[in-house]
């Protein structure tokens, strides 16, 4: 009897208490789309968030949107120091940091022969896309490391699994994001850090309403967002940034203590058929 009211309170405890109690994040490109909707998620499961964006207005704005669990910190991932401001940042407020979610980044058309593209683009792209997620890990392991615990996680893409037309560099740029989760979950995993991604698809957020747009001028973008979504994903599913914030939320959480390595695809099922040919 005293066994079953001790599950009966562990199971009601788990219930009613949040998966992140405790916990302190920090998340890159927190101020917008997917960044957003994972610290609204994060929060609400008890975590204290740091948002490390580099829009100041519009960070400022999400940080007083989701109150006092939630702090903005400028930070461009391009820029080492920002990166390791920012963690030192979360140490100095909280004392500690759980979870690093490296999820800044920016879409690029590439035009349709290589033999056309830009380099300097591909440069900024990689900056961005990959050095900044590199960077993201580093200062994150440096204090992960001591404590012999840790979540990373970054948000990759399905560009990253299968490559596509006009894609060429923001596909290279999120296949070496699954690379660096693979390669970084290999070392880190000695010091009790697990690392892993999330692979999107056509989560209609700023960035990919701009680049739809971009692609087809002369239509309404969140039209070609539904266009996309009938060709190939789960019928009659609305996929929003909240499905992302729900993998991050498993992924960061110990519902996930044994998972390290991985990258979650999160795309209602359209890598597993379907050419990347929009
Ligand atoms: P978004 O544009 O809504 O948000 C991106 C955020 O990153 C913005 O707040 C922006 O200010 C910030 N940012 C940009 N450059 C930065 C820098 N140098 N330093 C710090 N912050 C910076 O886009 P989103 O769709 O939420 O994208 C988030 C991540 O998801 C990106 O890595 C993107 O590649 C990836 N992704 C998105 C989709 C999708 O369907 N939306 C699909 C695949 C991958």
């Amino acid at each position: 009897r005293a066994l079953f009211t001790e599950s009966f309170h562990r199971l009601l405890s788990t219930q009613t208490r949040g998966k992140l109690e405790d916990k302190v994040a920090l998340i890159t490109g927190a101020a917008s789309g997917i960044g957003k909707a994972t610290a609204t998620k994060f929060i609400n499961n008890g975590a204290k968030v740091i948002i490390a964006d580099i829009h100041q207005q519009l960070g400022e704005e999400t940080a007083k949107e989701l109150g006092p669990n939630a702090t903005f910190i400028t930070c461009d991932v391009t820029q080492e120091s920002d990166v390791s401001n920012a963690v030192d940042f979360a140490i100095s407020k909280y004392k500690q940091l759980d979870i690093m979610y490296n999820n800044a980044g920016i879409a690029c058309r590439s035009p349709l022969s290589i033999v056309d593209l830009d380099l300097a683009l591909f440069d900024k792209v990689m900056d961005i896309n990959v050095r900044g997620v590199v960077a993201g890990i580093k200062h994150a392991a440096r204090v992960m490391i001591p404590r012999g615990t840790g979540s990373i996680l970054c948000t990759a893409s399905i560009t990253g699994v299968m490559g596509g037309v006009a894609q060429h560099t923001y596909s290279i740029s999120k296949f070496a994001v699954i690379g660096i989760v693979k390669s970084l979950a290999s070392e880190l995993c000695r010091h009790g850090i697990r690392v892993n991604c999330i692979s999107p698809f056509a989560i209609p957020t700023p960035f990919v309403l701009g680049e739809m747009s971009q692609m087809y001028p002369h239509v309404d973008a969140q039209k070609h967002v539904e266009i996309v979504h009938n060709v190939g994903v789960l019928k009659g599913v609305n996929c929003e940034s909240n499905d992302i914030a729900n993998a991050a939320l498993f992924l960061a959480s110990d519902n996930a203590k044994y998972i390290s390595g991985l990258n979650l695809v999160v795309d209602g099922g359209f890598t597993s058929f379907k050419n990347l040919d929009f």
